[in-house]
């Protein structure tokens, strides 16, 4: 520890107490710091501090042996050794050097004063060779106090034992220092590191509060719970409280669960598909990763599990559509092909040949429709589809997709239902004739025994409506909230098939956004649907 003297005793006190003890003895003493700052002085000689450190030479002289003197403690004062020495310009200095643990912190100085009647030729030469007032010298020298070596013996004992006491309360005014500081250090420190723990304890906190996959800490031995996230209330439907009181193998497959945990001790990630079980007794498929971690000595095990039933009705779906689209491909190619093949081996006559041909441009129509759906589908996802925004009107808009259909089916009557006032809408004229045309093939394609279907459009304040409305087989209410899911298609129970991607809808929906509008349907099975769609109305000028 790097302290100074003056920073472990409170020199004012001392000063005090050195006057007092400098009346009582006569004997002059100081305390100088360790780089010859004075820091305590009393009974300062008239003969040095008006004549020896007021001339040059004379001063050289004082300070020659000043300089001795700190030489000499500096070699060895730290053992404790004292020194006494006559100084050049003749007076007695005895310095005794003040060690605390081991380092020689400050010197007590005890001077200047004189053994024996003062040699007053030597000093009145001093006097001639300084040119000092001869008079007024000799009587400062006359000042200077005489001591017996008995009596400096004595004074300088009672001053060993000063000095003494005065290192010993540094000292333990040094170890104070010490101690506090190290407590105050340690106590930062510790401060530094609780605030480290809560702030990432606080993050882990807020990652395992907001995961959304359910997080399980559990003890591997014992298989009891000890903590679960929201994401697993949610998903298992046990409280926190519930949870506590459970054991894992209640919300999994035992067998496979000790599977996972034994891996997992040992140190091996694992990542394992399991059937898990919620409160109320259903199943779900999960994938969990396993890790293990060490808490105040006991080997704990954390599970994050995520639910993947959406992924693997997602994957169901695809393959599906998969089969569907190749079955939905491979019908009008297989009709086109054998048309064109019939065509190219026999002699048609012409009306054979239109109406030949007519089917292989119908067949083609459907092929393109199912890729343009695929496509267009693609485009509005990936946030493409408003480049071409502008006024669009709805009567002519309608009009042209009922003539699509007009030729489409004998079984069916195709009603328009608009005013011919409805303001524009600001829309892309392509991408909503392709959404009203699923909507009309479906209302046909949906409607097999045949009926009225209504096309319409009519103001609802800044949004227009387009319907289309068919008296159809009607889509069953379990199935409403996913009909516009892509790929999804109603399952018909009298194994009617009726052919399909499940993509149409999936179009109209991503059309409706694109537009910031909304599609919705009311259904009943058995009487027929009704397909809304809402859609901003123009308003640029
Ligand atoms: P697709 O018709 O190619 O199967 P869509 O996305 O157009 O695909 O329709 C999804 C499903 O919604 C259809 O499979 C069908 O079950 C149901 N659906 C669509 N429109 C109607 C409708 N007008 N009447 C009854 N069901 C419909």
């Amino acid at each position: 520890m790097n302290y100074r003297f003056s920073e472990i005793v409170d020199l004012i006190a001392l000063q005090t107490l050195m006057e007092n003890l400098w009346r009582a003895s006569g004997l002059p003493v100081g305390i100088l710091d360790i780089d010859g700052t004075v820091l305590v002085a009393t009974g300062w000689q008239k003969i040095c501090t008006d004549f020896h450190r007021r001339h040059p030479e004379a001063l050289q002289r004082c300070r020659e042996s000043d300089a001795f003197i700190f030489r000499y403690l500096e070699e060895g004062g730290s053992q404790g050794g004292r020194i006494e020495y006559l100084c050049k310009n003749g007076l007695v200095d005895v310095a005794v050097p003040i060690v605390i643990e081991g380092r020689h912190l400050a010197t007590l100085f005890l001077g200047q004063f004189l053994y024996n009647s003062p040699d007053e030729g030597f000093f009145r030469s001093l006097a001639g060779h300084y040119s000092f007032d001869d008079q007024l010298y000799m009587e400062a020298l006359r000042q200077v106090p005489i001591f017996s070596r008995e009596r400096v013996r004595e004074i300088l004992g009672f001053y060993e034992s000063f000095v003494h006491l005065l290192t010993r309360l540094g000292t333990e005014k040094l170890q104070r220092l010490e101690t506090e500081k190290a407590l105050s250090e340690s106590e930062a420190r510790l401060r530094l590191q609780n605030e480290q723990l809560r702030v990432s304890e606080e993050k882990y906190r807020l990652l395992f509060s907001a995961e959304s996959d359910a997080i399980i800490i559990f003890d591997p031995e014992t298989l009891e719970i000890l903590e679960v996230n929201e994401a697993a209330v949610l998903m298992y439907g046990y409280s926190k409280e519930e949870f506590a009181r459970l054991g894992l193998g209640e919300i999994c497959e035992a067998e496979a669960t000790a599977f996972a945990i034994g891996e997992t001790v040992e140190g091996k990630p694992v990542r394992i598909p399991l059937t898990h079980y919620r409160r109320d007794g259903t199943d779900f498929p999960v994938e969990i990763s396993h890790g293990s971690f060490e808490l105040r000595g006991r080997r704990l095990c954390v599970g994050m599990i995520r639910d993947i039933s959406e992924r693997q009705r997602t994957m169901r779906m695809k393959d599906e559509m998969l089969s569907a689209v190749s079955h939905e491909i491979r019908t009008p190619l297989t009709a086109m092909i054998g048309f064109a093949e019939f065509l190219r081996d026999n002699e048609v006559e012409r009306s054979q040949l239109r109406e030949c041909l007519g089917i292989i441009a119908r067949e083609g129509e459907r092929l393109k429709e199912l890729t343009d759906n695929l496509l267009d589908l693609q485009r509005l996802r990936a946030g493409f589809g408003t480049e071409n925004f502008q006024p669009v009107d709805v009567l002519p808009l309608l009009k042209s997709v009922v003539l699509l259909f007009s030729k489409a089916s004998e079984i069916h009557q195709l009603r328009l239902d608009c005013p011919n006032d409805l303001p524009p809408l600001w829309g892309d004229e392509r991408q909503l004739y392709r959404a009203l045309q699923n909507l009309l093939s479906n209302a046909i394609k949906y409607s097999p025994s045949g009926g009225s279907i209504q096309i319409g459009g009519r103001g609802d304040g800044d949004f227009l409506t387009l319907w289309i409305k068919d008296e159809g087989i009607g889509i069953p209410g379990e199935a409403l909230g996913q009909i516009f899911d892509q790929f999804f298609r109603v399952s018909f129970q009298d194994g009617q098939r009726v052919g399909g991607t499940g993509l149409g809808l999936a179009l109209v929906k991503a059309v409706a956004q694109t537009h910031r509008g909304r599609v919705w349907v009311e259904s009943t099975v058995g009487e027929g649907s009704c397909f809304f769609l809402g859609i901003p109305v123009c308003s640029k000028p």
